[in-house]
């Protein structure tokens, strides 16, 4: 007969939600002027490594790994509940990374637990890489659209905002000119009637050659959001920051506290 468990086999002790960084491939190739200072060739090249080389990293299984052994042996490393973001040192739609593609959405489909977010700046080549039971979407995968400035968000945002997603957040980082989204609040709509776009998170540039954002141009959009129900997030300040016509040198340590003082957090709601 078959044993009734009434405890995990790790005790009945679940493990709490982590906050997860999967970068399944490594490198890319620069596509428009959000690329010109991305970290990860400035990180390769003080090591000397070639960032255009696409390649397949040590954690592409990370999703799927269990422990061998211990109190959870057999579970997932990464628990139930987790916010998995994917990609941070490529893109996940790059065409050099087109074989591995295919088990990553696997892998991906096997954690309905988990949380998927990933970031592009290629929303043209989304509808051909996703997965054949993609259907209107997976509900734990969010594809997010990278706009750095008003030219970036006309060329992205109507391929982006066309395709068969969920949910659409618009990633404006590293902000580099004022962005007016107001056509696409307008002009987007699902069929309920409220805009596509459901989210927008803004920061500015880091690191040493970092360009300015004016706090005009972060109000101006957190605005925008609240007037369209969009959620907002002011993600950090970038290391230059532009407020009332004075430019200010932000320290690495105080972009993202900075960004919370300004309380701009929205979580959404009816369009105003
Ligand atoms: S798309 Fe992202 S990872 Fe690729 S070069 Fe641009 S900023 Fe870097």
């Amino acid at each position: 007969m078959e044993q009734l468990s009434l405890f995990s086999q790790s005790g009945g002790c679940a493990r709490p939600p982590e906050t997860v960084t999967w970068n399944l491939w490594h490198g890319c190739t620069k596509v428009s002027s959000g690329c010109l200072h991305c970290y990860m060739f400035r990180r390769d090249a003080e090591i000397g490594a070639d960032s255009t080389v696409v390649r397949k990293t040590q954690a592409f299984n990370l999703p799927v790994r269990v422990f061998r052994s211990g109190p959870y042996a057999g579970e997932y490393r990464i628990p139930a509940g987790s916010m998995v973001y994917t990609c941070f040192s490529s893109d996940f739609f790059h065409k050099d990374a087109d074989i591995w593609r295919p088990e990553a959405w696997e892998m991906i489909r096997a954690r309905p637990d988990c949380s998927f977010f990933m970031i592009t700046k290629r929303p043209e080549r989304i509808e051909a890489c996703l997965p054949p039971d993609w259907n209107g979407g997976w509900p734990h995968v969010t594809v997010a659209v990278t706009c750095e400035n008003q030219a970036a968000a006309e060329q992205r945002l109507p391929v982006y905002l066309s395709l068969p997603l969920p949910r659409a957040a618009v990633m404006v980082e590293p902000m580099l000119s004022r962005i007016d989204l107001r056509p696409f609040f307008r002009e987007y709509r699902d069929p309920a009637g409220r805009p596509v776009i459901r989210q927008v998170s803004v920061g500015g540039e880091s690191g040493p050659e970092a360009r300015p954002c004016d706090f005009d141009w972060v109000l101006d959009l957190h605005a925008q959001c609240v007037e369209n129900g969009a959620a907002f997030h002011y993600h950090q300040t970038g290391a230059k920051l532009i407020k009332d016509g004075k430019e200010y040198t932000i320290p690495r340590s105080l972009q993202h506290k900075q960004a919370r003082r300004a309380h701009l957090e929205f979580g959404g709601g009816d369009p105003a």
